[in-house]
């Protein structure tokens, strides 16, 4: 559709989906001489924040779980005991643009260190607009990232690389931004966990998890906890004990890694000759490219999973499962020889 991502558009979007999700009859297979029936259960994982607030009717500032607003947010302990609507936690962590709101938050905070206020006032806006430039140079100096830059059109160069560059070179990134460099490690274990695919220690995650937005209120007592970054803190937990799969394979990631080849696609395997056809196109190679078999083929490794931390690795079941590494070298090797195919 050729419509703009409206808080309305959204609502019957969804609603649409929800119908047809209703409507999907049982799959009946016969097996061994068996007839099975499958049941088809789908879930609203793969939303980013954006969408959870229209659908929730909250405002993008406030918790769409527990309500809480950004002045409240900061009060840990009152926090815990808020009611909380369960219902809420199908909607996922979003673990893709997790790790780009905890990035904004660190950035965002740094070039508040000086006036240490949540809001920027007339008086500090100079301050604050030298320091922001100081840590952008220092950035693209240090690691080479462009920090922060507004694109034209489709947000700023805060992507999800830039994120994970910064959470894995904490030194560096501490340095540039002033931050406390445990935090910053804290919360890149948090991320890389969620997003590993593999069974989380939920007891253990949960306790490393709250200790960490304690940290948070003591040092920086004067920022409130952005919603997105208190939804893993506070919430992270609870979310994932009500998911049915490990919360890294309900990312948002699968659809917004489909970005690059809808585009690819839609460039060089279309008719050009309407929009119908070439919308058609477009989604004839879409279905050729996500049957179950095709892609089982080229069933990518979780790359995350590489660059745990040992700290991160407390916070998962079996993780030290050898059998589960040497299959990733495997698929390594053969997502190595697929690649050649590039189809
Ligand atoms: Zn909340």
């Amino acid at each position: 559709m050729f419509m703009k991502e409206t808080i309305e558009n959204t609502k019957l979007e969804v609603e649409d989906i929800e119908q047809q999700i209703r409507e999907l009859s049982n799959t009946h297979v016969l097996f061994d001489e068996e007839q099975l029936e499958v049941k088809n259960t789908l879930i609203f994982s793969m939303v980013d924040g954006k969408v959870c607030n229209s659908i929730t009717g909250t405002s993008s500032q406030n918790c769409y779980i527990c309500g809480c607003k950004p002045t409240e947010m900061n009060n840990i302990e009152a926090i815990k005991s808020r009611p909380v609507i369960k219902e809420n936690y199908r909607y996922g962590l979003s673990t893709l643009h997790a790790w780009i709101r905890f990035f904004e938050y660190f950035i965002h905070l740094s070039y508040k260190l000086e006036f240490k206020t949540w809001q920027v006032k007339a008086e500090n806006r100079d301050q604050y607009n030298a320091r922001k430039k100081l840590v952008q140079n220092k950035f693209r100096a240090e690691m080479g990232l462009l920090v922060d830059i507004v694109l034209q059109g489709h947000g700023t160069t805060n992507d999800g690389n830039t994120a994970r560059k910064f959470f894995k070179n904490a030194e560096t990134s501490s340095l540039c931004t002033g931050i406390d460099v445990n935090l910053i490690k804290r919360c890149g274990n948090i991320l890389s966990t969620i997003a590993s695919g593999y069974t989380i220690n939920i007891e253990a995650f949960e306790k490393y998890c709250i200790n960490t937005a304690k940290v948070f209120v003591s040092l920086y007592p004067w920022y409130y906890m952005p919603a997105s970054v208190h939804k893993i803190l506070l919430h992270g937990a609870d979310v994932i004990r009500y998911s049915p799969l490990p919360i890294g394979n309900l990312s948002e990631e699968a659809q917004e890694s489909r970005n690059k080849d809808y585009k690819m696609y839609r460039e060089h395997h279309t008719r050009k000759n309407s929009r119908l056809n070439t919308n058609e196109d477009l989604l004839h190679i879409l279905l050729i490219s996500t049957d179950p078999y095709i892609s089982s083929l080229n069933r990518q490794t979780n790359y995350y999973s590489k660059e745990l931390t040992m700290e991160a690795r407390t916070l998962l079941i079996q993780h030290n499962d050898d059998a589960e590494y040497s299959k990733i070298e495997e698929d390594m090797e053969l997502n190595h020889s697929l690649s050649e195919l590039n189809f």
